[in-house]
């Protein structure tokens, strides 16, 4: 069967990465988060004082990226691949909203871009593959067979967010959460570097309403009639 590329951005919180999951999954591609990349990344520069009051010590940020090694790890037990940053699983850390507070400037740094997008062409050069983000379907992969372009409103995302943080254990309150989503998709739609936009031929879905599982459905038999065409 023809493998293809799959590329799905949009807005944070707008269940990327469940309809992600669930494609390749069903598909048998391999899944790339890479949300989590830019997020262990930031997680890296706020273990080691490159983040402060002040913003974030860029310079030094550039200047370590060679010794920032990522990897995902599958983990049978939950799925899906797991992030790894300088041989340790990050998987929980990176989800915090701490990070979340920091991830939306730490991904405006070119370099740090680059990196990442370099990390992901690598991941995708044999397709097959399912990968979420921001610019997927723009920078990553412009040629990808199939790209998809969620959204959802900012308070329905929020609520969803609030949700996930609070089943983990964290002590998060929702007007906290609503700001943050608000911030990142101010940060992420104007930045200089790859803002995210729609690509002129995604699929656009705003799934304030519809059910995952339609959602799910809809997008399958899209990427089925594309593979065996
Ligand atoms: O998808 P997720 O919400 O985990 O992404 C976290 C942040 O990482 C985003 O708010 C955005 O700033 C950044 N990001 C990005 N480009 C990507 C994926 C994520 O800039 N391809």
């Amino acid at each position: 069967m023809k493998k293809i590329t799959i590329a799905i951005d949009g807005f944070s919180s707008t269940g990327k990465s469940t309809l992600a999951k669930q494609l390749a999954k069903e598909l048998e591609y391999i899944y790339v988060d890479t949300g989590a990349m830019y997020r262990a990344v930031t997680l890296y520069a706020m273990e080691n004082g490159m983040v402060t009051e002040k913003g974030i010590d860029k310079e030094a940020l550039i200047a370590a990226l060679d010794d920032i090694e990522l990897k995902f790890v599958f983990n049978p037990n939950v799925g899906f691949a797991e992030m790894y940053l300088n041989g340790k699983n990050v998987e929980k850390q990176i989800r915090s909203l701490e990070v979340s507070r920091n991830v939306s400037p730490i991904s405006e740094v070119r370099e740090v871009r680059s990196k990442l997008v370099a990390l992901q062409q690598e991941m995708g050069k044999e397709k097959g593959i399912v990968m979420d983000g921001r610019d997927i379907g723009t920078v990553v992969f412009p040629d990808a067979e199939l790209k998809v372009f969620m959204t959802a409103s900012p308070e329905k995302r929020a609520v969803r967010r609030y949700k996930e943080l609070l089943d983990r254990g964290e002590d998060v309150n929702y007007e906290d959460i609503l700001e943050n989503v608000q911030k990142r998709d101010y940060i992420d739609s104007h930045r200089e570097v790859s803002p995210l936009t729609k690509a002129k031929d995604a699929i656009e879905f705003d799934n304030s309403d519809l059910g995952l599982v339609q959602q799910f459905e809809r997008i399958y038999e899209h990427a089925l009639r594309i593979i065996n065409n």
